[in-house]
């Protein structure tokens, strides 16, 4: 089968996008937590490749070079500035490298830039810096050939019109995600369906939100913002309990934890008594897609298996479908004849 482009797939139904490459290279042992700077691609590549390889198999029709947070400024606080550009060039080439081993339809492989963390509304200075970082990245994802870029995790709107402005002046796609913190509209002031509408009529292919939130308190805004624009929508929670109190990851209460973490808060290290399990994500999935979201996937946090929950409650089938759960052989909860009827009437006490 010939390799539809990001609108085509769009326009014929549901594409799953999977993230949250940090965490998970992170938990792997691959990636250090505090500074998060991607340099897996350089100094680990069969890890990367296998992360972006599993992900793939979940049902990701997208395979997101990881970049994230490998910008100029990243680089240049860990001392590595000399490696800005090696690392982001590799991560998107063994993307692409893995794409192409799809066995039905060759993935799309996405570039990704995100929030610089240096933007400053009131300095126009940071502005032009933010703009000539993501220009630089911008030009190696064209130079290597993405289909795509996903500019996501923006928190103030002005931030993602930036990046929505080199994107297009690259000539490429955009998907274009925001992401919001506690105090539930864009730092600068717009609401995210404001922000989604004005990013659309720009030229966005794709607007909606990633991060910070889990599906409780991301899916409110996603209905919000489906009610304001009329092109793609996005959206790629993280999978943990966010609630109406603690909407965002930052600062999510864990009550039964029993001893003293190094940090203020859960996040980002002890997150992980949060979770919302795969079928509670799997129900999440069917109301977004109800509600118009066609870029579907997860971020911060996301495994495999809860990638192939989101690909299979929207109707589609993952490479590793096979390999969902299905108990009719399992000694406890088992339909099989052959299993033994003492273990059998042992289920629920256990
Ligand atoms: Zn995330």
């Amino acid at each position: 089968m010939a390799k539809r482009s990001l609108a085509e797939r769009l326009n014929d139904g549901t594409v799953i996008v999977a993230e949250g490459y940090l965490f998970e290279l992170e938990r792997r042992g691959y990636l250090q937590a505090g500074s998060f700077v991607p340099e897996v691609s350089l100094e680990n590549p069969e890890v990367l490749k296998s992360v972006y390889r599993d992900f793939m198999y979940a049902g990701s029709d997208v395979v997101l070079a990881f970049t994230y947070n490998a910008h100029r400024e990243k680089m240049r606080i860990i001392g590595k500035e000399d490696q800005l550009e090696p690392l982001n060039r590799q991560a998107i080439r063994l993307a692409k490298e893995v794409a192409a081993e799809h066995p039905n339809e060759e993935a799309l492989v996405a570039g990704n830039i995100s929030n610089t963390n240096i933007f400053d509304p009131e300095d126009p200075q940071s502005k032009e810096d933010v703009r000539m970082m993501f220009r630089e990245m911008i030009g190696w994802c064209k130079e290597e050939g993405v289909d795509f870029i996903a500019g996501e995790t923006f928190y103030y709107h002005e931030e993602a019109m930036i990046a929505l402005e080199e994107i297009l002046a690259a000539d490429l796609p955009a998907a274009i995600m925001l992401a919001m913190m506690g105090e539930n509209q864009m730092r600068d002031g717009y609401s995210v369906e404001e922000s989604c509408k004005i990013l659309e009529d720009a030229g966005a292919l794709v607007v909606g939100m990633n991060c910070f939130r889990g599906p409780a308190t991301m899916q409110p805004y996603i209905e919000k913002i489906a009610k304001t624009v009329k092109g793609h929508l996005g959206a790629l929670p993280v999978p943990y309990r966010t609630t109406e109190e603690h909407p965002t990851f930052f600062n999510l209460p864990d009550e039964g934890c029993t001893c003293c973490i190094p940090t203020e808060t859960t996040f980002p290290t002890s997150l992980d008594p949060l979770y919302v399990n795969r079928y509670e994500i799997a129900e999440w999935a069917k109301e977004a897609k109800a509600a118009g979201v066609n870029y579907i996937g997860l971020c911060c946090g996301a495994s495999p298996a809860m990638i192939r929950s989101v690909t299979e409650a929207v109707g589609l089938e993952a490479i590793n479908s096979r390999y969902s759960p299905d108990m009719q052989k399992h000694f406890l909860f088992g339909s099989d004849d052959t299993l033994k009827q003492h273990n059998q009437a042992y289920r629920g006490k256990a």
